[in-house]
């Protein structure tokens, strides 16, 4: 990957064994060992809960972990404070200083430093053309929209070239067209200045469009480590597989009865196909089944199949190439998918009741 430093004896932030215990019964963190190299632009995703801010804040140092150790750039800063780590946050709802001028700021961070007037006001400059910011500087938080704000606390969290950039949902306050365009500029502003970021998210399409990797908490571990296409072409749990797109999940009853093998296995929507019963079939794999719903989702249609076998499946098709429709809802149709599709789900994950087979409670339909 383009800016990635990848360096084995050296990462940007090295993590062993890091566990925090909240006094609860469950560790928020329990026992994460990670190296995150330098350049890299790593995301951490996972649902409510799961400790991802609890890690990035044990990174930063404004909490203690119960056991384990934090390295950055080789060197052990457990210890440390956080104004004594080459690390710096942006928040999700930014902490920008009401009373002071956009370019006070950005420059606050180098006054803290002892920088003079004269310098850091060019720095902030600088760093406020970079995030397109030019003629803003005289102006106070509150006169600016939420996505300029965003890219005034970027603008601040960089000015200082901190080696990491902690970033906490820094997009969550958003509305979706803003946070799409948003995404772009991150991940180029990442590119040009080509620091670490370690960005925490809830959203896997977030995490899929921006990381060099991902990794995907659940119950205070991680529960996978991976490309975003490793991530969502092999996911290795159920719970990835449900949890960073949809996926129609087979356990082992279903499996053998409907792919002929054992074990647990998972089948993106849009690999699978919807065709009449008495079509010749296009795949090497069929289930019958009968057409239980049709749901219009703008370019594509999710397709709702109660399959004979007992179970329901969901495909994802381009309208473009749609071959049911509305009005055979209810009519016998013949589920397709080709073997190479079929991914073997290894690792068991816990809790194995799959929201991802039951469409109702599917939230992307
Ligand atoms: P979210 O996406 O909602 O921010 P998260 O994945 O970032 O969730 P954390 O905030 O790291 O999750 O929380 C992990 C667990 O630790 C949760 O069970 C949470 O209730 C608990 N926890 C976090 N901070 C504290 C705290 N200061 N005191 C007690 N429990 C805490």
């Amino acid at each position: 990957e383009q800016g990635v430093v990848v360096s084995a004896d050296r990462p940007a932030i090295r993590l062993t064994g890091l566990t925090k215990s909240f006094g609860g019964a469950a560790n928020a963190v329990d026992g994460i060992d990670l190296d995150i190299a330098e350049g890299e632009f790593f995301s951490m995703l996972g649902p409510s809960g799961s400790g991802k801010t609890t890690v990035l804040r044990l990174i930063a140092g404004f909490e203690q972990p119960t056991a384990g150790t934090v390295s950055l750039l080789g060197e052990d800063v457990t210890d440390r404070a956080p104004f004594d780590r080459d690390v710096n946050t942006v928040f999700q709802d930014y902490a920008l200083f009401p009373h002071m001028s956009v370019l006070d700021n950005v420059a606050y961070g180098l006054r803290v430093r002892g920088v003079s007037r004269r310098e850091r006001h060019a720095q902030a400059r600088q760093a406020l053309e970079t995030v397109r910011l030019g003629g803003f500087g005289d102006r106070k938080p509150g006169q600016l929209s939420g996505g300029q704000r965003q890219r005034v606390a970027l603008a601040r969290a960089t000015v200082v070239r901190p080696k990491v950039l902690l970033l906490d949902e820094p997009l969550g306050a958003l509305d979706l067209k803003l946070r799409e365009q948003m995404q772009v500029e991150l991940k180029e502003l990442q590119r040009e200045l080509g620091i670490t970021f370690i960005f925490v998210t809830h959203d896997q399409e977030e995490a899929l469009t921006l990381s060099d990797r991902i990794a995907v908490f659940n119950e205070g571990r991680i529960e996978q480590l991976g490309t975003p296409a490793e991530i969502y072409d092999r996911p290795l749990s159920p719970f990835v597989a449900a949890f960073v797109g949809t996926s129609n999940i087979f356990p082992d009853a279903l499996s053998r009865a409907v792919l002929g093998r054992g074990g647990m296995h998972a089948l993106r929507p849009e690999k699978v196909t919807v065709g009449r019963a008495d079509a010749v079939p296009s795949t090497q794999r069929t289930a019958p089944g009968t057409l239980a719903e049709v749901i219009y989702v703008g370019s594509t249609s999710r397709l709702i199949v109660d399959l004979d076998a007992g179970m329901r499946i969901i495909a994802l098709e381009q309208n473009d190439a749609h071959r049911v429709t509305e009005d055979e809802r209810g009519s016998r149709v013949s589920v397709g998918w080709q073997d190479s599709d079929i991914v073997a789900l290894e690792k068991a994950t816990a809790d194995t009741t799959d929201p991802a087979t039951d469409p109702a409670t599917d939230t992307a339909t």
